[in-house]
């Protein structure tokens, strides 16, 4: 591998000016982004605002207030739902933003479950993250156990879909980015081979939404899922987001059938009437500081090439591969992030035998990243908010850390 030349990449990087869009801690190297974004330099006044005026002074008139404009707390969720739809490819009413991804997770997957249960299969990625796997087993609980829930680890499935993809199977859910070894499946490919023998696709796009420009539509998936704090910075915790693909709206049950998903909420009628589109998936009473403080985030991507985006994560994550590369030669480490570009997400990660103990000598450093279980390194690289430079001073510090833990 050639050795980059990082002077020359930065000066050329189109997206060089968003760094100044994010507070980044001085003296560290984030590279955590993955697991919880950078906070974009608006959101303190955003907040304050919401707290102290629309809060405090304008109390439950903020709800309504501005409803022409669509300034109101009541549009923030659709209002949100228009600036995450741009970067996931899909249309504003086929997004839903509110709860947390888990929970989200629970509500397309029941959706989906009923809508083939004919099928008694439920198909996961063995090596999915625990949340997702947690709520197909409390789905099937729920169901009287009626559901097999069956878990192949994700490369077999693609690598085998005649084996997997068959008639018994109803759903399937993957994860499109793996959160250990940042490998991106082809979700288009996939989708199409599970549609072809009447599957259901859920898609949790955790690691994809906001690292690079996701194509829901363009791939033809049914639903999918994903979060609000990681790659699209909208603070601990932030409200995440689901989609509907429109040929469902009608089809779609809502089994968390909360009156902020009824078609009137304040008609208070008896009886459920589902809202139109995703709308319905909007439970109760939006997270109204959390979505602010996302609406706020989101900002942030209005004016950013999706195509630079990732562009550019492919150029940061492969100049700290090739950058890596000699050291995977002096030390015990494993590059296990596919070098393929159509195969890798927006991070990058290792095996080393002493993983947790480098990764907590490199956080003493100011160079953070994360530890996963038993032995992975895993870096992860913000397209918006990373330089080349920064790659190169990574690696420094990853260097003279594994010197020191040899
Ligand atoms: C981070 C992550 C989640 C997080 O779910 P929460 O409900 O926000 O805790 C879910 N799925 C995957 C694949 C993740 O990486």
């Amino acid at each position: 591998m050639t050795i980059p030349d990082l002077s020359q990449l930065d000066a050329a990087d189109p997206l060089a000016h968003k760094r100044e869009a994010f507070e980044l801690p001085a003296d560290t190297i984030y590279l955590d982004g993955n697991s919880l974004g950078a906070m974009p330099k608006a959101v303190p006044a955003r907040l304050h605002e919401v707290v102290t005026g629309e809060w405090a002074q304008h109390l439950i008139r903020s709800w309504t207030r501005n409803a022409e404009a669509a300034q109101d707390w009541m549009a923030l969720p659709d209002r949100v739902s228009v600036k995450i739809a741009r970067l996931i490819g899909a249309r504003p009413d086929e997004v839903a933003v509110g709860d947390s991804t888990s929970v989200n997770t629970f509500k397309v997957l029941a959706a989906a479950v009923r809508m083939n249960a004919q099928r008694p299969v439920l198909l996961t990625d063995a090596e999915n993250f625990p949340t997702d796997l947690y709520v197909t087993q409390g789905l099937n609980a729920l169901l009287g156990g009626t559901l097999e829930i069956r878990r192949v680890p994700a490369d077999e499935i693609a690598a085998h879909p005649e084996q997997h993809l068959t008639p018994e199977v109803g759903v399937l859910l993957l994860t499109e980015v793996d959160y250990r070894t940042g490998r991106k499946l082809d979700m288009g490919q996939i989708t199409a081979q599970a549609q072809a023998q009447g599957i259901l696709t859920v898609w949790d796009l955790a690691h994809s939404a906001g690292a690079f420009a996701v194509d829901l539509n363009g791939c033809h998936a049914d639903f999918a899922i994903g979060c609000g704090y990681k790659f699209l910075n909208g603070g601990p915790g932030a409200p995440a987001f689901l989609f509907v693909a429109q040929r469902h709206h009608d089809a779609a049950p809502s089994f968390l059938s909360g009156w902020m998903g009824h078609a009137d909420p304040f008609e208070m009628a008896r009886e459920y009437v589902p809202a139109p589109g995703a709308r319905r998936y909007v439970v109760g009473t939006p997270q109204v500081l959390g979505l602010s403080a996302l609406d706020t985030a989101l900002d942030v991507f209005a004016d950013v090439d999706l195509g630079q985006l990732r562009a550019k994560s492919l150029s940061l994550t492969d100049t700290f591969i090739a950058l890596m590369e000699p050291l995977t030669g002096q030390y015990p480490l494993e590059l296990v992030t596919p070098l393929d570009h159509e195969q890798r997400g927006s991070q990058v990660s290792y095996r080393h035998p002493q993983a947790q103990q480098v990764m907590k000598k490199l956080i003493e450093r100011g160079i953070i990243g994360d530890f996963r279980t038993p032995d992975i390194l895993r870096f992860g690289f913000t397209p918006l908010y990373h330089s080349h430079a920064d790659v190169g001073r990574a690696v420094e510090g990853i260097r003279s850390v594994l010197e020191q833990t040899k």
